[in-house]
């Protein structure tokens, strides 16, 4: 069993207060707001609740932070990211814990996810160093182009609670390199592990209004104003798309430069030639990393008829047979879902296409006593009318779908309204090559069941977003490009 000491004093050693300007500060009326476990539905702890008027503080606090930071040497830049690397490492134990404990997954999942995180603050702090210009003669030989990249400026960034660090560290690590400050707002579900992140990089050396954090319940009337406000320069969310299209309409006021990691409904192509085995190893972690609630998360299993029932058995032997349980807990494969709607919409979207002829093969039953758990389930025979075709489903089910040709996999994938992975697999190159080229998305995991990658570009086409987080281009989104012509 876990130890709840430990637990707590992990959770108390978090700073609940707002970061703003350097300052750790309560919420206008001390107000607050509570963090739950998902695992027991038991409150955590209490955290600050900003109001608009806390908001617009933490804006003032970046724009006045924005020159010097601008103007601080990139090494000066790197080695603070450098720093703040080696220390999630080196407390890497503890981030895993109190992640787990606000979110739900297991410990060994929240271990994953910091060395990810982790990354990309090693990533960019090597990239820091190496903002480069160009310079070119013009065409008829008279005059010279100058071309450099500039921070963009104060950057708002909004993140989900699905990968508390990462989906902060991915944004945040480009932010600093490229010398932008920041308010950032993590979701209200899971605001301690940034909060904890905000203390390291404060640690670290990270001066005072370069990084601000604002955490808050009044999401909408506090990140409004702020995105109205001109001195935004670059907007970062992650979430869903729902609420991505509502940011880039709002963006709109200001004609706002704009990041948009959205949604995403992950097909898996299984062909007849595939490892099946293999497909079956990366088709649990294209579904089970995350207990499912991934943007990755492979949402739609297209297998080949010659295939399907072998893939389908090994599946539900694998789904069936993990153990479920808190996530702080020894041996546990499958915590709860975050919260009480996102595990009723998983058992809706089930119920929905069990009705409509689905086949339960495991899982599909919502299991008594506290917490928001949810079993991991196989569904075969799912008609394409069910919801769950169109809809992400953010759990641990897996829908197998049936085909014979490679044009019906293909189109059967690309008809939806999301672009952000695809998984295929198959042993003939030329297969792979041409199918990849004709799969809708901005990532194909090609015999492998995960993309996230600090050094590459991760994001989506279609509904799943704008821009590019990670690799070479990961820094582009927070610099400007200013172009001066001279004549010699
Ligand atoms: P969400 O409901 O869209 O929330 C994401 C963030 O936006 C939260 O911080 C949320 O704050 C905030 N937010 C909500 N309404 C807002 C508004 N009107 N103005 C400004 N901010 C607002 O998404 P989620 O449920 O946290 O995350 C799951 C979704 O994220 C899924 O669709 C998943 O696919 C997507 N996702 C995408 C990627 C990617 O890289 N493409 C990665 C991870 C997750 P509150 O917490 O206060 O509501």
């Amino acid at each position: 069993m876990a130890d709840a000491a430990r637990e707590r004093r992990i959770v108390e050693d978090v700073p609940k207060k707002l970061l703003i300007g350097g300052r750790e500060r309560d919420a206008t009326d001390t107000r607050t707001f509570p963090v739950e476990d998902p695992s027991t539905g038991e409150i955590l702890c209490e955290v600050a609740d900003a109001s608009p008027e806390d908001g617009m503080a933490a804006l003032d606090a970046a724009a006045r932070a924005q020159a010097d930071w601008a103007a601080t040497a990139p090494r000066e830049r790197g080695e603070i990211l450098r720093r703040a690397f080696e220390m999630i490492i080196e407390q890497s134990d503890e981030i895993a814990m109190l992640m787990t404990l606000e979110m739900g997954k297991p410990l060994a999942e929240s271990k994953a996810e910091i060395t990810y995180a982790a990354e990309f603050f090693r990533w960019f702090s090597e990239e820091a160093v190496r903002i480069t210009g160009e310079w070119r003669t013009n065409a008829n030989g008279n005059g010279r182009v100058l071309v450099m990249r500039q921070p963009i400026g104060p950057c708002l960034l909004i993140t989900p609670w699905n990968f508390p660090l990462a989906m902060g560290t991915r944004k945040i690590g480009p932010a600093i390199a490229a010398g932008c400050t920041m308010v950032i707002k993590p979701a209200a579900l899971t605001p301690l592990t940034i909060l904890k992140l905000a203390d390291i990089l404060t640690k670290a050396g990270l001066p005072e209004g370069v990084l601000n954090v604002v955490t808050t319940k009044s999401t909408g009337r506090v990140m409004g104003p702020l995105i109205a406000d001109g001195r935004i320069r670059k907007l970062s969310f992650t979430g869903s798309t729902e609420v991505g299209r509502t940011l880039i309409e709002q963006s709109a006021q200001q004609v706002l430069k704009t990041s948009m990691e959205l949604g995403g409904n992950a097909p898996f192509i299984v062909c007849a030639d595939a490892d099946v085995d293999a497909a079956v190893e990366g088709a649990m972690l294209a579904k089970m990393r995350n207990i499912g609630e991934a943007c990755t998360a492979a949402n739609r299993f297209y297998v080949h008829a010659d295939v399907a029932e072998e893939f389908t058995k090994k599946l539900v032997d694998r789904m069936g047979s993990m153990t479920i349980g808190r996530g702080v807990d020894e041996g546990v494969e499958v915590g709860p879902l975050v919260e009480a709607d996102q595990r009723d919409k998983v058992a809706e979207l089930v119920d929905d296409a069990v009705q409509k002829g689905a086949k339960v093969r495991t899982g599909g039953q919502v299991p008594s006593g506290a917490g928001y758990f949810y079993p991991p389930t196989v569904l075969a025979d799912v008609p394409t009318s069910a919801r769950l075709v169109k809809e992400e489903i953010f759990g641990p089910v897996a829908p197998v779908f049936t085909f014979t040709e490679d044009e019906q996999a293909v189109r059967a994938a690309n008809d939806t309204e999301f672009g952000l992975v695809s998984y295929l697999y198959t042993k003939d190159l030329q297969r792979a090559i041409r199918l990849s080229e004709r799969l809708e998305a901005g990532m194909v995991g090609l015999n492998q069941g995960m993309v996230s990658n600090a050094g590459a570009p991760f994001g989506g086409v279609k509904q799943s977003g704008l821009g590019r987080e990670g690799g070479d281009v990961g820094i582009d989104e927070y610099l400007e490009i200013k172009y001066v012509a001279l004549t010699v």
